[in-house]
């Protein structure tokens, strides 16, 4: 029946929509509740810091790990900083977190240097804490409190935070130079900045997006690009590390085209400050390899 027929799809349409408008709703009320639990997460002591080795090609060591932050959320479990901290950005908590990130990492850092394990510490900053006036202070504060050696601390910035630059925040990148704060810049080659102006910044590391390592090995294109990149950056001279390494055949190519430093789930996941111990010990030897060389192995 006709009527019946259009009658069904007209109500099926309005259901759709309704099921529609309760989803948004829900994830509206989500990401409320979540901003709000975020706000208590500092006070509650829901953060914690894990860490990745990044392995020194030349030495076949590890020597220095990147802090990444985890939240334990009391129902959900854990949450990845993907979903919070663009959250923390909009609403300004990445101020307080991004302290409680550093302090952190340098504290735990003086205990396993206290045992003899002298790794660098490269820690995370947002946009909003790089033109936070008072990140020099603060980081130098730390510092002082810690006893954390200033010239082990790396501070990670992505490529896109750099290039909304301004003289204050070159001004920034200076002052923390001239204090033996490494600086390094992540993400590298998502951002389209001119290898002209970042020639200029007072950087010492520059990090390959995982992306471009992922995707290394597909075409020759990208091989060409990762290649052009790594020798651009060495030439310009800044020690280069690639990151999100998960194959041999990956760090193999990447040794070949001349990097520095290998981060990746290939040498270790992030870890625990309990764990830092194991890296000690290790010793990887990784044969630079040509893209075309045959592969043996598979
Ligand atoms: P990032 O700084 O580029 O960190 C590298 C991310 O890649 C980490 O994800 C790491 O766990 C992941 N990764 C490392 N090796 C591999 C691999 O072989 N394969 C794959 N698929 N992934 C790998 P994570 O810990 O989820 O952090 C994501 C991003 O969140 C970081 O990217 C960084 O931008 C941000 N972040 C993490 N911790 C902090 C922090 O304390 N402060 C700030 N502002 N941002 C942070
Ligand atoms: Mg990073
Ligand atoms: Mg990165
Ligand atoms: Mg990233």
């Amino acid at each position: 029946h006709a009527d019946t027929a259009m009658y069904y799809a007209k109500n099926e349409g309005r259901d759709n929509c309704q099921f529609y408008n309760a989803d948004l709703t829900l994830q509206a009320e989500k990401r409320m509740h979540l901003e709000n639990d975020l706000r208590n997460a500092l006070q509650q002591n829901e953060f914690y810091l894990v860490y990745q080795p990044q392995l020194d090609i030349t030495e076949g060591n590890f020597q220095s790990v990147e802090a990444l932050i985890r939240w334990q959320h009391p129902e959900q479990g854990i949450i990845s900083p993907l979903d919070f901290i663009p959250l923390a950005e909009e609403n300004g908590l990445i101020i307080p977190i991004g302290e409680w990130v550093l302090r952190t990492a340098c504290a735990e850092a003086v205990q396993w240097h206290n045992n003899g394990q002298c790794l660098d510490v490269a820690v995370n900053l947002s946009p909003m804490q790089i033109k936070d006036s008072e990140l020099v202070n603060k980081v130098l504060g730390i510092l002082t409190e810690t006893g954390f050696p200033p010239n082990q601390l790396v501070l990670e910035i992505t490529e896109g935070a750099l290039m909304e630059h301004n003289e204050n925040t070159l001004t920034t990148l200076h002052t923390l130079r001239n204090h033996q704060i490494k600086i390094a810049l992540d993400d590298f080659g998502t951002g389209y900045s001119s290898m002209n102006y970042l020639r200029r910044l007072p950087i010492n590391y520059i990090k390959v997006d995982q992306s471009f390592v992922r995707d290394l090995l597909d075409n020759k294109d990208n091989l060409a690009i990762v290649r052009a990149m790594i020798s651009l950056s060495m030439n310009l001279g800044f020690s280069v590390t690639a990151e999100g390494i998960e194959t041999l055949r990956q760090a193999q190519v990447l040794k070949y085209f001349g990097c520095n430093a290998l981060q990746g789930y290939y040498f270790s996941k992030p870890i625990s400050a309990e764990k830092i111990h194991c890296l000690l010990n290790q010793k990887w030897s990784i044969q630079a390899s040509s893209p075309n060389a045959i592969d043996h192995e598979n």
